[in-house]
């Protein structure tokens, strides 16, 4: 679980995040809504510790996550960032069992355990057949979706994923988000997504924040935050809603 206390992140003397607050249950999926600039990167990124907070405390298991070695967040907390340089000669095998590092393996020294993980996350990421292809040879969305592959290999519990539906394809979109949500309900992992697709998010997250200029604008289920004024408030622009008739969730409809 983790635990976001009135964080504050500045870039030099410019803040960026202001008094966030929130917290990531065992097998929550919270998707991270705001326009461009908004901080959604940046919260991401102060999740994992790579980016220091200025103000507030994050908790990872009750325990400050400034107090936790690198090697041990990792194994609890992976992320697929968005601009993943992955572009090199190594194998889709090789990157994904790169995610195994965590566990004590490396390359060459990998266990069959570890192997196992990891075709299992290729797997699941419908990429049987690609283990012995090239990374540099790989279309955008494929790449995406070893990264993801790479993230599920590590076996940690929560996962952080900025954009991770940006170069898929509508299939694979929802791959993505359907993988996210069995691994919650069959292990208790829990997720923060950022995506632009409202309905996506709809569909999928426990919990929306809203981000607006570093703050959270609205935080709740997504019948209560995607409202027509939230949404003009935060994004400019005006929607319709009604329910989407397979779900029954919340549908946004832009007007143009
Ligand atoms: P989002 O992911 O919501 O688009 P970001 O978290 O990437 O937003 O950015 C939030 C704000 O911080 C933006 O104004 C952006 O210009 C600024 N910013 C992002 N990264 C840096 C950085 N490395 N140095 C300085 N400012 C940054």
């Amino acid at each position: 679980m983790l635990t976001i206390k009135e964080i504050s992140v500045s870039y030099g003397n410019r803040a960026v995040l202001r008094d966030v607050s929130f917290e990531l249950g065992d097998g929550q999926i919270i998707v991270l809504l705001g326009a461009n600039g908004a901080g959604k990167t940046t919260l991401i990124k102060a999740l994992n510790g790579t980016l220091p907070i200025s103000a507030g405390e994050i908790n990872l298991n009750e325990q400050p996550l400034t107090s936790i070695s690198r090697r041990e967040i990792a194994k609890n907390i992976a992320v697929v960032a968005q601009e993943n340089e992955t572009r090199f000669p190594v194998t889709v095998l090789e990157f994904v069992l790169s995610g195994r590092f965590v566990h004590g393996g490396a390359f060459g020294w990998e266990t069959d355990g570890d192997i196992r993980f990891a075709e299992n996350a290729l797997k699941d990421c419908d990429l049987a057949g690609y283990a012995s292809r090239l990374m540099n040879e790989l279309s955008g969305g494929e790449r995406q979706r070893v990264v993801l592959a790479r993230a599920l290999a590590t076996g940690a519990k929560i996962l952080l994923l900025d954009e991770p539906t940006a170069n898929l394809d509508l299939a694979h979109q929802a791959m993505m988000f359907r993988l996210v949500r069995e691994r919650s309900r069959s292990c208790g992992a829990s997720a923060v997504v950022i995506t632009h697709d409202l309905n996506l998010a709809a569909e999928f997250a426990d919990e929306i924040l809203l981000l607006k200029d570093g703050r959270i604008a609205a935080k709740g289920a997504p019948s209560e935050v995607l409202t027509a004024e939230n949404i003009d408030d935060v994004f400019g622009v005006k929607v319709l809603l009604d329910s989407n008739p397979a779900s029954g969730n919340v549908r946004v409809t832009n007007v143009f």
